[in-house]
């Protein structure tokens, strides 16, 4: 996807601070935290949304969460706790339209959703 800002990054066209790579995923600092810890982890295969998930690309799903935990590890947020988010379409709050899960932690999080 030529113009997909994450696509950019996967490509090493837009930088950015990697924290855990594999052949299928990405995980880098978002560049407007909300949180102490704020990654973002990415199929490096354009997927629009969550919706978009479909037949192998399950798998990555699984890839996906793999990756999460071992950013978790990282970030040395696997004991205490993290949330993991994804944000799907409009009124999700979507705003990249590159399938994204967002790893937060690092501080104890409220339960509010705005
Ligand atoms: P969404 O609202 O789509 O779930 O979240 C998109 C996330 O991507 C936001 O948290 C935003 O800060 C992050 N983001 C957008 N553009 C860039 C970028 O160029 N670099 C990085 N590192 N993060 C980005
Ligand atoms: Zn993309």
């Amino acid at each position: 996807m030529e113009d997909c800002i994450f696509c950019k990054i996967v490509r090493g066209e837009i930088p950015s601070t990697v924290v855990y790579e594999n052949d299928d995923v990405l995980a880098f600092e978002d560049i407007n935290p909300m949180a102490p810890v704020h990654v973002v982890v990415i199929p490096k295969k354009h997927i629009a949304t969550l919706m978009d998930v479909k037949g192998d690309e399950m798998g990555t799903m699984g890839s996906i969460v793999s990756a999460v935990q071992e950013v978790a590890k990282i970030k040395g947020i696997d004991e205490k706790g993290f949330r993991m988010v994804v944000n799907c379409n409009e009124e999700g709050g979507q705003l990249v339209f590159h399938l994204h899960i967002h790893v937060l932690g690092g501080k104890r999080l409220r339960d509010e959703l705005d």
